[in-house]
């Protein structure tokens, strides 16, 4: 790449390489400053709706990730006492018909290395690793003045575009809102992988070694699914509790947990002791507040509005933020402050529907006493095809046909 390019991004994380790619498709270059040395094996598994991957497939990254990623063949919903089924919802080949792109699950860092590697291909787009941006103010004239730190030396680069793409604990966010802090939602998250012949060894077959199972409880849900054609098997754990931690993983002791798990089948609990888990605390941003600077910031994936993993759609969403924004920028070529009130109005409706999805599987799944019995009485009086065309407008949505600019 010659000269200063079109956009300059903050952050390499899903959102960040996604967002250059799109920009690329434009004919459009930018410069990706990250923080870390290198893109690590951070966090664990992902489950990629159609929505998501029908833009990987744009990107040219479907095949790569595809190498690991399983299809499983449906979503599995048990209770976690007593491990009976209350609903089977197809995916497999029935997803990928009715969508038109596959569901899958994939390893965070299978994504993230498709992602880079399509990166690296590409001549429009150049990767600073370890810089990290430090401070950013818009310029009188435009733009936006940033302050980078390349090998402990201070540097100043001007832009006519920051995309923030630096995740959940923003420091860009302060720009454009007065509270720049994201917010504890009460939650934790407790991560681990499996070798799958221990994970169906310890549950006895309440688990499907090719299905999303979720096994839901008052006092937490608890998801597993297979990972990295599936050799191991994904667990996330999701509880009502606290952790002084402001970081993606940490080796935690688990006692919270099994706690949590004394009350359901002891199967669950034994899987529980196989593994060694991570814990995170869930943070989520309010995607109502201001996600531009008219003069030359944007604010992408978690940095704009981290929602909880109740729809399991953080990735997807910033995946499609990415499409939403590079095409509103390459339709409003000359006039930025357009393409980005564009890409705002376009998004927020989008996310504020997908916070209330993940509002409402938090309080079912997690239900108990007379609202899990009527839970359990819809799902099961459902047919499939009916649980299916529920996520028609979440999993049927294409970013690209619906940019609304
Ligand atoms: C328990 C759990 C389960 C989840 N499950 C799913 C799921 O099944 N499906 C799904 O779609 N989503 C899921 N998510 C959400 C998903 O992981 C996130 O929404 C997604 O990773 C957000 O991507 P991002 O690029 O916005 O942020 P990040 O992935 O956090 O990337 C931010 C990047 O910016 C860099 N950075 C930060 N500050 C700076 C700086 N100042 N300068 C330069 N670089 C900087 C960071 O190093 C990082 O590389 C889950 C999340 C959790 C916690």
């Amino acid at each position: 790449m010659t000269g200063e390019p079109d956009a300059v991004i903050a952050g390499a994380g899903i959102a960040g390489l996604s967002f250059a790619l799109a920009m690329a498709r434009h004919g459009l270059s930018t410069r990706i400053y990250e923080k870390a040395p290198e893109l690590s094996e951070i966090g664990a598994g992902l489950q990629l709706s159609p929505n998501a991957t029908r833009l990987l497939a744009r990107f040219g990254v479907l095949d790569a990730l595809k190498v690991s990623a399983v299809r499983p063949k449906a979503l599995n919903l048990r209770k976690a006492r007593n491990l009976s089924s209350i609903a089977r919802f197809p995916l497999g080949m029935a997803a990928e018909e009715r969508w038109a792109a596959p569901y899958l699950v994939v390893h965070r860092a299978d994504l993230q290395g498709a992602l880079l590697g399509r990166v690296r291909e590409e001549p429009l787009v150049e990767l600073v690793t370890e810089t990290p941006v430090e401070n950013a103010r818009f310029h009188a004239d435009g733009g936006v003045r940033l302050r980078l730190v390349r090998n402990g030396t201070a540097q100043e680069v001007h832009t006519p575009l920051l995309v923030a793409a630096d995740g959940v604990w923003s420091h860009m966010r302060r720009l454009v809102r007065s509270s720049v802090r994201s917010r504890f939602t009460g939650y934790i998250a407790w991560r681990a992988t499996l070798p799958v012949d221990e994970a169906l060894t310890a549950t006895g077959g309440a688990l499907e070694a090719d299905c999303v199972t979720a096994f839901m409880d008052p006092a937490f849900h608890l998801v597993a699914y297979p990972l990295r054609n599936g050799g191991e098997i994904n667990l996330v754990a999701i509880q009502p509790g606290e952790v002084p931690l402001n970081a993606w993983a940490q080796v935690a002791d688990p006692t919270p947990l099994e706690k949590a798990l004394a009350g359901a089948n002891p199967a669950l609990a034994r899987l529980a002791a196989s593994a060694s888990w991570t814990v995170w605390p869930i943070h989520e941003v309010d995607p109502a507040d201001a996600w531009t600077g008219p003069q030359g910031l944007a604010l992408i994936g978690d940095a704009a509005h981290a929602v909880p993993p109740f729809a399991a759609q953080g990735a997807g969403m910033a995946i499609e933020d990415a499409v939403v924004l590079a095409n509103a920028l390459a339709r409003h070529r000359d006039d930025l402050a357009t393409a980005l009130s564009a890409y705002e109005a376009a998004r927020k409706p989008r996310l504020a529907r997908v916070a209330r999805r993940g509002a409402f599987n938090r309080f079912t799944w997690h239900a108990g006493g007379a609202v899990a019995l009527a839970r359990d009485l819809v799902l099961r009086s459902r047919s499939e095809k009916a649980l299916m065309s529920d996520f028609d407008w979440l999993y049927g949505f294409d970013a690209e046909a619906c940019d609304g600019a």
